[in-house]
């Protein structure tokens, strides 16, 4: 019998969602609400409400209400409520995996990783005492020691997008926590219940009320965010547009902002790449979570006379893979992708491409299976130039367009034009030209015959260009510089026995 994610929501059980404010799961006073579907079929599965300014303001408040008490905690005792916090994460991993699916598309299998990616961000933030010391130095100048200490900022915000609901979030959430912060979360309005379902189970941790809070809503409740005094610090991952407008408009008040946005990522394979490997790197890559990855390879390079080759295995490949619903277990290598106005905007790509004079090698139109789920089946573009709108634009779903090059330093020219820079890979058995690509290719995060090089919890998401706006990045140590601020002492004691109320018993030999 297929594993079922969740009964099929009938109009009467339909959820609204509350919102999380200290320490209190309330109805939320909005008049706007969204819908929340489960891609796979189509149907509305939740409620989601779009949170007013004043609700928002109310939550911030709340939030910077918890602060000093949180901050002063000493940071082991910290540490605590976070060890819980991983411990049920680990035993409802499945659960959370399972509402990613539903509200997400993504399959089970890619589900789990992301939630097993998200818990090692916890992990990570279990080791803020050692993260946050500061340094010192004894004697700098005669008889003067200094040392520097990180604070924590204050009330942080989070806002984040669809395409990762528990992994994304959980980039932020830990680590500002762990370094002594409080936060008001604003999840996707599209993919909420997973940042729900993880909520409780940061509450069941034993996290003080007002800590951790919750809100939902759209651009009324991100410019709240945006706007308000106490808020001193904005994460925010999603499209290349907001996070410009989240960036200038959060600094232009006075905030730090992180801001990680959109990405087109170049996977370069040169003739003596191993094919069979890189064909299949290159299929998740594209493929995997339906494209919907903001380190998805959308453009293959195919250097030399390897791009007739690579492309005949593309579409051989691509085109066996079983796309179809993911919420019931069947065993698919592709779900839905995130609405049914999306799958729209992803296929009108395949007509832009043939216009502009590609060959489709693949139309992911044809795999379409029956049913009512925002499905669309890979696609496969060759002969793609580096000027065309397919090469240039974030598609963000299962397309993946190939332009020959003749040599890796014109494929370098084609990365160097790109107006973002998240992540880019290529594949060789030659250690030069790996490490020339290493050196010049315009991105930030770089992959050595790996589809995806996305770093693990201990290092930064280090995006360049459009892609990241900002100094310092989401994860590793970067994120404990931004959640925190230094505060430099100098020392200088005098030696005064005379007027002292302690005896200098030490200076008596
Ligand atoms: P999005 O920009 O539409 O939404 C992201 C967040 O911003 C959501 O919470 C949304 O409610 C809010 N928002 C949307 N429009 C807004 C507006 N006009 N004003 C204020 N807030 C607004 O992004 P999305 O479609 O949810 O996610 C997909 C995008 O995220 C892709 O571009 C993808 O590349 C990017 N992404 C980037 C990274 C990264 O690390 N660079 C990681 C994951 C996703």
């Amino acid at each position: 019998m297929p594993e079922t994610v969740a009964p099929p929501a009938s109009s009467a059980s339909i959820e609204q969602l509350k919102i999380l404010r200290a320490g209190r799961w309330e109805a939320s006073n909005a008049t706007r609400f969204g819908d929340v579907y489960n891609p796979s079929t189509g149907q509305v599965i939740a409620k989601v409400p779009f949170c007013s300014t004043a609700e928002v303001n109310s939550v911030i408040e709340a939030a910077a209400a918890a602060g000093a008490e949180w901050a002063n905690k000493p940071v082991v005792q910290r540490c605590h409520v976070l060890f819980k916090f991983r411990e049920l994460l680990v035993q409802h991993a499945e659960e959370i995996a399972r509402t990613v699916t539903r509200e997400h598309g993504k399959t089970l299998v890619e589900a789990r990783a992301s939630v097993q990616r998200g818990i090692e961000v916890v992990e990570f933030a279990c080791g803020v005492p050692s993260l946050i010391m500061g340094q010192s130095i004894q004697n700098i100048a005669r008889e003067v020691d200094c040392e520097t200490i990180r604070h924590p900022v204050g009330v942080c915000a989070g806002i984040v997008p669809f395409n990762f609901p528990a992994m994304v979030p959980l980039w932020m959430y830990p680590i500002a926590i762990a370094c002594g912060n409080t936060f008001v979360l604003k999840p996707s309005e599209k993919v909420p219940l997973s940042s729900m379902m993880i909520g409780k189970l940061l509450v069941e941790a034993g996290l003080p009320a007002g800590v951790f809070n919750i809100v939902h809503g759209d651009k009324e409740c991100v410019d709240a965010l945006l706007h308000h005094p106490l808020v001193k610090a904005i994460s925010f991952v999603g499209s290349t547009s907001v996070a410009k407008y989240v960036y200038e408009t959060g600094t232009k008040n006075g905030k730090r902002v992180q801001a990680a946005g959109g990405a087109k990522n170049h996977l370069i394979i040169m003739p003596d790449a191993d094919l069979d490997q890189a064909v299949s790197a290159l299929q998740t890559s594209a493929f995997g979570c339906a494209g919907e990855r903001c380190m998805a390879g959308s453009i293959a390079v195919g250097v030399g006379d390897v791009a007739s080759r690579l492309v005949d295995n593309l579409v051989d490949k691509a085109g066996k893979m079983k796309v179809g619903r993911t919420d019931e277990g069947a065993d698919v290598d592709m779900g839905p992708v995130i609405s049914r106005e999306h799958m729209n905007r992803v296929a009108s790509y395949i007509d832009i491409a043939a216009k502009e004079g590609a060959s489709v090698a693949l139309d992911g139109r044809k795999a379409t299976p029956p049913g009512n789920g925002f499905i669309l089946g890979p696609s496969i573009f060759d002969q793609v130039q580096p000027d065309m709108r397919v090469a240039k634009e974030e598609i963000f779903g299962p397309v993946l367009s190939v332009i020959r090059a003749k040599t890796l330093d014109e494929a370098l020219a084609i990365g160097r034009k790109s107006e973002y820079g998240n992540g880019a890979s290529i594949f060789t058995r030659d250690g030069y030209a790996a490490r020339q690509f290493k050196h010049h290719f315009n991105a930030g995060m770089i992959g050595i015959n790996i589809g995806v090089p996305a770093p693990m919890a201990w290092f930064p998401f280090t995006g360049w260009n459009k892609s990241f706006f900002g100094d310092l990045h989401i994860q590793g140590t970067e994120s404990i510089q931004f959640y925190t601020q230094q505060k430099m002492t100098m020392t200088r004691w005098f030696e005064s026995a005379a007027d002292s109320h302690h005896d200098p018993v030490w200076k008596q030999k």
